[in-house]
């Protein structure tokens, strides 16, 4: 049972370049705080960026911070059900996304598995993900982070929260 379960904190990384981009990460950060046995614990302002290993218009990105009972496969099949919501289509490689979210970390967990990688693989190497961490939870990026990320276009859209 999901209220059986320890809650662990997660960090999942919210970006979208369709549509109305600010709206649909906004929603998404409401919509992630409702999963079952989750509380939302922080959220980042949101970023604008250029697209990075994608095309389109510029993103706009965000980190939140869950505290969460679901298991980490349970945890990305809720995002992968957000996306597919949000009418997220893959017709190729890197193509733009209405709705992209990615588990970041999850607790201090290791996982590699054929559907999920945990810590994110990609994450210190891009800005829209070390940016926003480092605005919602600066004790997880470390100095060296950010030289991956120093030549990434990314500028912060909202006021922090209050
Ligand atoms: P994307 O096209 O960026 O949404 O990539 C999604 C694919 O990456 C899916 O097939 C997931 O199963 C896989 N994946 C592996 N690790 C992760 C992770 N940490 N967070 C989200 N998706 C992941």
């Amino acid at each position: 049972m999901l209220a059986d379960r320890e809650p662990v904190i997660a960090f999942v990384a919210v970006g979208a370049n369709l549509g109305d981009a600010k709206r649909t990460v906004s929603n998404s950060l409401h919509a992630l705080s409702r999963l079952p046995g989750t509380h939302c614990t922080g959220r980042s302002r949101l970023f604008r960026t250029t697209p990075f290993e994608a095309e389109g218009p510029d993103f706009i990105n965000a980190v939140v911070r869950l505290r969460t009972r679901l298991t980490a496969p349970a945890l990305l099949d809720a995002l992968q059900d957000m996306e597919n919501q949000a009418g997220r289509l893959r017709p190729y490689l890197n193509a733009p996304r209405t709705l992209d979210l990615d588990v970041l970390l999850y607790g201090d967990a290791s996982i590699c598995s054929p559907r999920l990688t945990v810590p994110h693989p990609r994450m210190w190497g891009r800005a829209f993900v070390v940016y926003p961490l480092a605005d919602l939870a600066p004790d997880r990026v470390e100095p060296h982070h950010w030289a991956a990320v120093a030549k990434q276009n990314i500028v912060a859209i909202t006021e922090p929260a209050a």
